[in-house]
């Protein structure tokens, strides 16, 4: 059997090792990097914490918002 390599993830840090499955996790860990507040992408709120962000988008997900492109947070 071949090695299925399902690490290789299109998005990846250019600060650090991390990739991502998903642009929008990326784009949340940047914010740790250059200390600014991950910002909600459906509403522009902004949180000081990703975990409080995302446990925000998950109640638009619920609303059947936009985030269905996201494919949302497979890697955490
Ligand atoms: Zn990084
Ligand atoms: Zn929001």
């Amino acid at each position: 059997m071949r090695d299925h390599e399902r690490n290789d993830k299109p998005h990846r840090c250019d600060q650090c090792p991390q990739t991502f499955n998903v642009e929008f996790n990326l784009t949340l860990h940047k914010c740790t990097h250059n200390g600014e507040d991950p910002t909600c992408p459906v509403c522009n709120k902004k949180f000081s914490r990703v975990a409080s962000l995302k446990a925000h988008v998950m109640l638009h997900e619920k609303e059947e918002v936009i985030i269905s492109a996201y494919t949302l947070f497979t890697d955490f």
